[in-house]
């Protein structure tokens, strides 16, 4: 054995230990104790494995200077995006994964695949990541709302024709095309139909659905570089890629669930429901409540429910929703937080501002937990909570959001709901709860009410 495969041997060894590390550290994300040493512990596997590629780098200055230029940007973009916005930043960096992906594949096709197998995989790697780059940079226009396309529009009807052109060239590429001499014409023409494809694929779902789509997207960039690792032959990104693809998948799965619909239906058919006759503009008496009325509601209930949503996020009201939950408590009051899987705008997104505001874990619960007894619920407080717990997607099958879960919060014997206009959520569908005879309208900035809240129950 000479000394390079002797290296070899050794740098194998530790990519698997570079992947128990991987697994263990995400195993402990699952817990809130144990999260912080979890991320911790996959971060210490990424920079062993990177560092342990160096050893046989041939020029390993370039590669620093690219690292350099990446973690000076990503670090940048991270410390300047708000709480707000990070779904956002997801889509972006899953596109950058699927473009690195794209390029390792084109470089491959470049220096002549020299068996079946190899040609095959390039075929697959460039066409994933080149769909992960560009529909994830579609994924991050659609939820910034920077690009707003009609499904029914000319253009997006002529980019999801591209889309199953795409896929048909690729079987093409693979199939068909001369697969020993590799001719550059037709790579190119795959190349440039693999990006278009891309942005066919998600231009025709619905704003709404994004979160499903950029976790799929996520599921596609961890596929494309488990492809890659395979065509470079390197275990670790085999497996952590795998491990993105697979994890990806799930939340897809997940989500998807949530929403009461199948992933073929969120990606092909859409809220297809949109134009029967909906009766969301129903309208009614709205009874608008003061802090100083709210609080004596409160100061007799036994139990609360807080539902918190987007609203929550953008007032940045889980400090003093916390402070609140306590003050209740002290009183006698039992409450727990009823969290909706795609309440906010990213998986997890309310668990992550209770978790940063120390609201312990055990008092939160599932919509499946809380809906059978919210009728012995005294007061529901929804805290810039709208879609989650729109009545109308259990009750009106003409509506645009019918049949997606919610928190039954109107169920509750008071609903106060905390907003600051009567303006609809990001599906853009009437609430009906706003209107029902147990619901009080409390307006204002989330964070300034149930500040006026705590300093009513201090007083
Ligand atoms: P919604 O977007 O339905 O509603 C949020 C509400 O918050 C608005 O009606 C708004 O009303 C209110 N609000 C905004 N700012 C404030 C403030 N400062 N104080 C008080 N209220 C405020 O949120 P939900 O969480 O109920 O639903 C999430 C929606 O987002 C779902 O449709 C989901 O599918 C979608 N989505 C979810 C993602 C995820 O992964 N979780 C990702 C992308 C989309 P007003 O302006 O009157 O104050």
């Amino acid at each position: 054995m000479n000394i390079f495969e002797n290296i070899e041997s050794i740098q194998n060894i530790i990519y698997i230990f570079s992947s128990i590390l991987f697994i263990s550290g995400i195993k402990m994300l699952g817990k809130e104790d144990t999260a912080v040493k979890g991320n911790f512990l996959s971060a210490l596997a990424m920079f062993i494995a990177v560092s342990v590629t160096f050893i046989n780098v041939i020029n390993p200055l370039i590669v620093l200077i690219g690292i350099a230029i990446g973690a000076t940007i990503g670090s940048l973009i991270a410390l300047k995006v708000k709480m707000t916005s990070i779904p956002e930043m997801v889509a972006l960096f899953n596109g950058f994964g699927g473009l690195a992906t794209f390029f390792i594949a084109w470089s491959e096709f470049n220096s002549i695949p020299t068996n079946t197998f190899q040609y095959v995989l390039i075929m697959i790697t460039t066409y994933i990541g080149g769909v992960t780059f560009s529909g994830s940079i579609i994924a991050y226009g659609k939820l910034s709302e920077r690009l707003k396309i009609e499904k029914s529009s000319i253009i997006t009807k002529l980019f999801t024709t591209l889309f199953y052109i795409s896929i048909i060239y690729l079987f093409y590429s693979i199939f068909v095309a001369k697969i020993f001499i590799p001719s550059f014409d037709f790579f190119t023409i795959l190349l440039i139909l693999t990006l278009l494809g891309g942005i066919g694929f998600v231009i025709p779902i619905g704003g709404g659905d994004m979160p499903v789509v950029i976790s799929l997207l996520n599921s596609f960039s961890g596929i494309a570089a488990a492809f890659a690792g395979l065509m470079l032959l390197n275990n670790v990104l085999i497996v952590a890629g795998s491990l993105v693809g697979a994890s990806g998948l799930i939340l897809t799965i997940i989500m998807a669930k949530a929403m009461n619909r199948s992933i073929g239906n969120i990606l092909f058919v859409g809220y297809a429901s949109k134009s029967s006759g909906s009766k969301s503009e129903e309208t009614g008496e709205v009874k608008a409540i003061n802090v100083s009325d709210a609080y004596l509601i409160l100061e007799n209930a036994s139990s609360v429910i807080v539902i918190p949503g987007y609203g929550m996020a953008v007032a940045q009201a889980q400090h003093v929703v916390r402070e609140l939950g306590e003050l209740l408590e002290e009183n006698g009051t039992e409450v727990r937080y009823g969290i909706h899987p795609v309440a906010g705008r990213m998986p997890g997104h309310m668990n992550v501002l209770l978790a940063e505001a120390n609201v312990p874990y055990d008092v939160l619960v599932e919509p499946d937990d809380i809906n059978p007894s919210m009728d012995s619920i005294d007061v529901a407080i929804v805290i810039g909570a709208n879609d989650v717990v729109n009545p109308s997607a259990t009750e009106e099958p003409g509506s645009p959001i019918y049949g997606m879960p919610i928190i039954e919060a109107h169920n509750a014997r008071t609903v106060f709901v905390l907003k600051r206009s009567m303006s609809s959520g990001f599906a853009g569908v009437q609430n009906p709860l706003f209107f029902r005879e147990n619901t009080r309208m409390l307006f204002g900035d989330a964070k300034e009410s149930i500040g006026g809240l705590v300093t009513e129950f201090k007083e």
